[in-house]
């Protein structure tokens, strides 16, 4: 899909847009200015990455090739489906030997242990077998046996992953433990994107990988990108609540993104590491705002399985993020920082702590 229109077209495209992403990005145009809109979507990752580009269409279209290079390296790296990439080379290897991995599996390997002590195990990315067992994004996903599941248990300790950064090894220690990067993969893939954009001196641009989104500079038109929170209610679609924004990342996680269901129950895709189920608490979305999308992609996952009370305390003690909790009883929960750029679209949401 290669789109190219005046700029003056683009309030029309970013509501189609609206329609087809878990993100609805809309403009509000006035202004006529001199770039092209050049959008591209294509498949990786395990979902579509949609990239927006204003520039001329030549330039655009060479930034958006150079966006899914890159895009491609961090998924031969560390993608679970690509049968040679870093990270199944590590958990093959899991209690023998160390494998040498690139500077890019290295920094997420490294923030993996950091953040899975941060957020009290909540964020694991140590929970790969876990993650297989219950196989939901699978062809024939069911709940496991929850003997299967105990078994697990205490093999999700990422002391056990041993790292060298001098020599860029790694090395599972634990012949039970394997790593899983499908939390925080994505979420780096965004920023990255962004750094190529920056590197071709594109100053206006939004990248969608699967809802995780960044917004570079502000909208051409001279306002602020304005970034709908889906509706998280299945069925209903639309949003809840918009965020005005620039040069910043947005990236919800939630309990209605991939599920499937059995004797009339879902089952979702956000587990629980001390529970080995999927998460089940008040809320049913988690939406991040951060300066990069990596931060946003761990902790909406991390906030998702800490629950509202944990979740919101977790986000008012950290500088660098702000957050937008959403309850199964359709409260909305901003926190402090945010509540100036939120705006609530949706009658059937009840922003609490406005
Ligand atoms: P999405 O892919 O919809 O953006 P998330 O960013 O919330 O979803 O990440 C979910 C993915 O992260 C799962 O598919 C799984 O691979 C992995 N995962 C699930 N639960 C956890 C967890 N508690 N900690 C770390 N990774 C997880
Ligand atoms: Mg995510």
């Amino acid at each position: 899909m290669n789109t190219k229109k005046k700029y003056i077209k683009t309030t029309i495209i970013l509501i189609a847009a609206l329609l087809l992403l878990s993100f609805g990005i809309t403009s509000c145009s006035s202004e006529e200015e001199e770039f092209d809109l050049v959008q591209q979507s294509r498949f990786a990752l395990g979902t579509y990455n949609q990239v927006t580009v204003y520039a001329t269409e030549e330039l655009a279209n060479e930034v958006i090739d150079g966006i899914f290079d890159r895009v491609a390296e961090i998924e031969n790296a560390m993608s679970l489906n690509v049968a040679d990439s870093e990270i199944n080379q590590l958990n093959e290897a899991r209690g023998e030997a160390f494998v040498t991995v690139s500077e890019d599996t290295f920094k997420l390997l490294k923030r993996g242990k950091e953040v899975a002590e941060e957020t009290d195990g909540a964020f694991n990315i140590g929970i790969g077998q876990l993650i297989a067992l219950w196989d939901i994004s699978g062809d024939d996903p069911q709940v496991p046996p929850e003997e299967e599941i105990d078994t697990l248990f205490g093999h999700f300790d990422l002391n056990q992953l041993e790292l060298r950064e001098d020599t860029l090894e790694a090395r599972i220690n634990d012949p039970m433990m394997t790593i899983d990067l499908g939390g925080i993969a994505k979420g780096y893939a965004v920023d990255e994107a962004i750094k190529v954009a920056k590197d071709y001196g594109i100053e206006h641009a939004i990248i969608d990988f699967g809802g995780d989104v960044y917004v570079l500079g502000g909208n051409p038109n001279g306002n602020e990108w304005r970034i709908g929170i889906t509706n998280p209610i299945i069925g209903e679609g639309g949003v809840v609540a918009r965020i005005f924004s620039s040069d910043m990342s947005i990236v919800s996680s939630g309990d209605y993104e991939r599920y499937f269901i059995e004797n009339d129950r879902r089952y979702h895709h956000i587990l629980d590491p001390e529970t080995g189920f999927p998460a089940d608490n008040e809320l049913n979305s988690v939406t991040i705002v951060s300066d990069t999308a990596l931060d946003g992609d761990i902790y909406s996952t991390a906030i998702f399985v800490m629950g509202l009370d944990k979740g919101l305390a977790f986000i008012e003690s950290l500088d660098s993020i702000e957050g937008a909790l959403i309850t199964k009883d359709n409260d909305v929960y901003v926190s402090s920082g945010l509540s100036e750029r939120f705006e609530m679209m949706n009658e059937s949401f009840h922003w609490v702590n406005e």
